[in-house]
């Protein structure tokens, strides 16, 4: 089943209009060539910057958050007709430091996740276990929950995008091994297919991230389950193309 390999940046709290747009500016002849699809989720007020900085090149904007209400009284939040209005097509919902700092839970996941498709918005769906629950044995139990009870209620998962970040290697420096990351990315299908049939779960594009960067992408884009990642640190330089670029 061929799925089409997809890398997204998270640009996370950094980056300003200036050097942004020089950042994108500098990407966009590395990655012309790339036959991925390729993603940059800034900050929200740099949006409508960072769009008109990628048009005509393959990068497309995506935002980290996404509120599930149409409109209304969430102060300091951000709604899907929002973000459409600039162009944007990706959003990062229950990214590992929103979970940990925002109060981020599985329904709250839930609720986000379903009000992007709605909104013709692709969700990249973090899920990952911290390094207590690896080392207790409680990876699969804490995915499957999260995956559960994140996608409940999705009609078509093959429009959603699952970002696969153990807490532990998220700007830590400590990649998973290759073989780590394809195992418990082989458990996530696995777990899909048993939730929305295999049929399904073999057309969803699932990513790794947690300091993957310019040396370990290779590595990591060879495993078969493998479909992208979300990268963080290295989505601030010109790494990005290079990790862009991985099978060249
Ligand atoms: C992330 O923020 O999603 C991430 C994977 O960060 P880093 O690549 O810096 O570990």
């Amino acid at each position: 089943m061929a799925r089409k390999a997809f890398i997204a940046g998270n640009w996370k709290m950094n980056m300003t209009a200036e050097s942004g747009k020089q950042l994108i500016t500098e990407l966009k002849p590395l990655v012309k060539g790339a036959k991925c699809e390729i993603a940059l989720c800034v900050p929200a007020i740099l949006i409508p910057a960072m769009v008109k900085a990628a048009k005509g090149s393959k990068i497309k904007i995506g935002a980290q958050n996404v509120h599930f209400a149409k409109s209304g009284a969430y102060t300091g939040e951000i709604s899907a007709d929002m973000l459409k209005e600039y162009g944007v097509k990706y959003v990062i919902i229950g990214h590992s430091e929103r979970r940990q700092y925002f109060g981020e839970t599985d329904e709250t996941v839930n609720k986000r996740t379903l009000a992007a498709l709605e909104n013709e918005l692709t969700p990249i769906v973090c899920v990952g276990e911290t390094l207590e629950e690896r080392e207790g044995n409680k990876t699969e139990k804490v995915l499957a929950r999260q995956l559960e009870t994140g996608l409940n209620g999705i009609e078509d998962i093959t429009k959603v995008v699952i970002a696969y970040e153990p807490v532990w290697a998220i700007g830590t420096g400590k990649t998973a091994t290759d073989g780590q990351a394809q195992e418990t990315i082989a458990y996530i299908r696995k777990k899909l297919g048993k939730l929305f049939g295999v049929r399904n779960a073999n057309k969803v594009r699932i990513q790794y991230g947690g300091s993957m960067n310019a040396n370990n992408c290779k590595g990591l884009m060879a495993q078969p389950d493998i479909d992208g990642g979300l990268i963080g640190g290295a989505s601030l330089k010109t790494d990005f193309a290079t990790i862009v670029n991985y099978d060249k």
